[in-house]
């Protein structure tokens, strides 16, 4: 049972405790409103920075913040941790792993998951990087395989042990790409005196002609440049078609034998069961210029589960924090509009840029009139992410972090707490 008081003020119920879900809990905090929230885990997740954790640059808990320190000084905020299982629009209901919740005002704000488009071996046999286990998941298969590779004999099972081939050349792709090259550079010779590391490879594969395709072309080429620098292989207009566990195919013939694939190839939305006339084909919302869903007046969607088709952005805004945040802020004002029968906002994105880091020293960033890379971008990718960081104590956690990592060239956090091996299925050698 969910136990919520009853209360004389409307009740928002709102799914997902990230960056949507976070960001309109905290603007209902002084208005008019019993507020619900409602999240698998108990903790928010920083995802732009879960690439350092899966590589051993950051500890867990500096990227992870409880959602209830983030609520419990609001007054009629009540966080439950539940998983939602589906809603009942008719009856104005959610239903979960713990209890119904009745709803006035319904706010989707769940997010993305993994898309495999389909292919069952990729999804069974390869890493992805959503979630904090699944960082941690592939810190363990990374160091798992380093040490197996040191067991072998048998030259063909160590190359693929060692043979990194990270699939989709996004941001989270290039980024994990960066990290895993500054570690063969400069932590695993230290570790692993007596591997040759020259069978060490990392191939970032990707399906369109350029790396970071969403970004300006500029930064583009910055970012190839830098990967190339680092010793990363980048095949362009390669599209895999499979991955069995042991042998990575694509359309044309290369082929790489790999016990370490990352899927950073696709996303798509994690729409809940309920709302499903309005999904699209990218399991996205589709939703109205007020975050409405289509066909209902009280039921809203925001961030990367919600798709608001527009001229600029036809297919939605992009799947990124800052969209997340800004629709929540507003529908927070437009849900106290709605409750005193006033007229609604549209939403207007305000698109603040976007930005990369490829290892040490190096980053791209793209503002709206402005693309610039190298070391300054690298400061300023830095800072942003500090700033962005729910906590003190989180931001000098990692600010701490990065400065023993940058002058000490170590990534402190290489222990493998909760070993992966063959929790997929996946062969590794002999
Ligand atoms: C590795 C990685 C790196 C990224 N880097 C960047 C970056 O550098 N910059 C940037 O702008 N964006 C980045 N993004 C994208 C950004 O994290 C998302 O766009 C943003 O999190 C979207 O916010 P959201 O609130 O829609 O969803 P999320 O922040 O994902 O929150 C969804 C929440 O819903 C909860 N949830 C989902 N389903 C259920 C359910 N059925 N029941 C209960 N709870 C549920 C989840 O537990 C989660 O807490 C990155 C994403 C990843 C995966």
């Amino acid at each position: 049972m969910m136990n919520i008081p009853d209360s004389s003020n409307p009740r928002v119920v709102i799914i997902g405790g990230g960056f949507g879900g976070l960001s309109i809990a905290k603007q209902l905090k002084n208005r008019n409103f019993q507020v619900v929230l409602l999240d698998k885990h108990n903790y928010h997740n920083f995802q732009p920075l879960m690439y350092q954790v899966a590589t051993g640059g950051l500890e867990a808990g500096t990227i992870a913040y409880p959602i209830r320190k983030v609520v419990q000084e609001h007054k009629e905020t009540f966080f439950r941790m539940a998983n939602v299982e589906k809603v009942d629009t008719f009856g104005k209901k959610v239903i979960s792993d713990i209890g119904t919740i009745y709803y006035d005002y319904l706010v989707i704000a769940t997010g993305s998951t993994n898309n495999y488009f389909g292919n069952k071996d990729i999804e069974k046999n390869s890493m992805v990087m959503k979630t904090i286990p699944e960082a941690l998941d592939i810190r363990s298969l990374i160091l798992e395989n380093f040490e197996l590779a040191l067991q072998t004999n048998d030259e063909k099972v160590r190359r693929s042990l060692m043979n990194f081939v990270i699939v989709g050349a996004g941001p989270t792709g290039v980024e994990l790409a960066g990290a895993l090259a500054e570690m063969k550079k400069a932590v695993l010779p230290k570790d692993y005196p007596d591997l040759d590391l020259s069978m060490m490879e990392i191939n970032l594969v990707q399906g369109t002609n350029r790396v970071l395709d969403a970004m300006s072309e500029k930064s583009s080429k910055a970012a190839a440049k830098y990967l190339k620098n680092l010793g990363v292989s980048i095949h362009l207009d390669v599209r895999v078609t499979n991955y069995d566990g042991n042998v990575v195919t694509t359309a044309g013939d290369l082929e790489f034998h790999s016990q370490a694939v990352i899927w950073s190839a696709g996303v798509k939305g994690a729409a809940v069961d309920g709302v499903n006339d309005a999904v699209d084909r990218a399991s996205r919302i589709r939703v109205n210029d007020f975050n409405q869903v289509e066909g209902f007046e009280d039921v809203f969607a925001i961030g990367d589960v919600a798709a608001m088709y527009g001229e600029k952005f036809k297919f939605g805004h992009p799947m990124m924090a800052q969209p997340a945040i800004q629709q929540g802020e507003l529908l927070a004002e437009n849900l106290e509009r709605l409750s005193k029968k006033q007229s609604l906002k549209k939403f207007v994105y305000n698109d603040k840029g976007s930005m990369a880091t490829i290892g040490r020293n190096k980053a791209v960033v793209d503002l709206p009139k402005l693309h610039f890379n190298g070391v300054f971008a690298w400061f300023v990718w830095m800072f942003i992410h500090l700033i962005s960081l729910i906590g003190f104590k989180n931001r000098m956690l990692v600010f701490w972090s990065w400065v023993y990592n940058y002058f000490v060239f170590d990534r402190e956090s290489r222990i493998i707490v909760r070993p992966y091996r063959k929790k997929k299925g996946i062969e590794h050698g002999n």
